[in-house]
């Protein structure tokens, strides 16, 4: 049973409203601080670290990401777009970071969430013990899922860690949830072959009934200077994004089977 008085703290770096990109309909995300992941691509890093830290600004001012808030605090920003989540069939992401990082407190909003009947999905890595998983089955209506990497050696050189607690809770969650949507982050020189590309969709189309769909989200360098902004060096600087045209191999090449195949979230 988790806390439902409002307030389990936890470490927030933004609160999103009017997503449309993250869930079904019209949703408000929440971004946790703390990743047990360090992929060298990701376009949070800001999200990293489980304390906060300083980060300038886009002008270059200094300043602090990452603040302490309260279950009931996050709520009264969500219910501000109530209406939007009804009409839309929306709600609420938590997305970071890692939420499965912070299980209390994630696990306090999403029942918060739940108990104002508000759509509920995480995007995650799954990283995590399956007591974790476990705890979050019944609060998540859509589980976002990334799988980066097959190999467990380039899994560890791109990511920090290897994949093998990733794919284990991928094969639990699909036999125990029934919404949860594979997401894979095409990133050139580390999995954009036709090859790697449909090693994870085998991997994807061998897993229960619960997995929907798999996802292929081409890599982006959004994320660059906040790089900069934080005194790190980003090590893709030298990595351009694919053209379109290249993503159609690697989508030729996921969907030679049965699971429904897409190029964007
Ligand atoms: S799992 Fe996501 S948030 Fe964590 S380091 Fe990788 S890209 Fe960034």
């Amino acid at each position: 049973m988790e806390n439902r008085d409002g307030s389990v703290k936890g470490l927030i770096f933004n609160i999103q409203r009017y997503s449309i990109h993250d869930g079904p309909g019209i949703r408000t995300n929440v971004f946790l601080k703390g990743c047990p992941l360090r992929c060298k691509w990701c376009c949070n890093p800001e999200s990293q670290s489980p304390k906060a830290e300083q980060m300038q600004d886009a002008e270059g001012n200094p300043g602090t990401v990452g603040r302490e808030v309260t279950v009931g605090e996050v709520m009264e920003e969500i219910v501000k777009d109530d209406r939007y989540y009804y009409r839309s069939g929306g709600g609420v992401t938590l997305t970071g970071g890692e939420c499965l990082f912070q299980p209390d407190f994630s696990c306090a909003l999403l029942q918060a969430c739940r108990d104002h009947q508000l759509n509920t999905a995480i995007e995650t890595t799954a990283f995590a013990s399956l007591e974790v998983i476990r705890r979050f089955i019944p609060l998540v209506d859509c589980w976002m899922m990334d799988i980066k990497h097959m190999d467990p050696q380039k899994h560890k050189e791109w990511c920090g860690q290897s994949n093998e607690v990733i794919l284990d809770n991928a094969r639990y969650l699909s036999e125990h949830h029934p919404c949860v949507i594979l997401r894979v982050p095409v990133i050139p020189g580390v999995n954009d072959t036709p090859e790697e590309i449909g090693a994870i969709a085998a991997f994807a189309n061998s897993l229960g009934k619960g997995v929907r769909a798999l996802h292929l989200l081409p890599y982006h360098r959004l994320g660059e200077d906040k790089y900069r902004r934080l005194g790190r060096t980003y090590a893709l600087r030298d990595i351009e994004p694919l053209l379109p045209e290249q993503m159609i191999p690697l989508r030729d090449a996921a969907a030679k089977y049965s699971l429904p195949v897409q190029i964007g979230g």
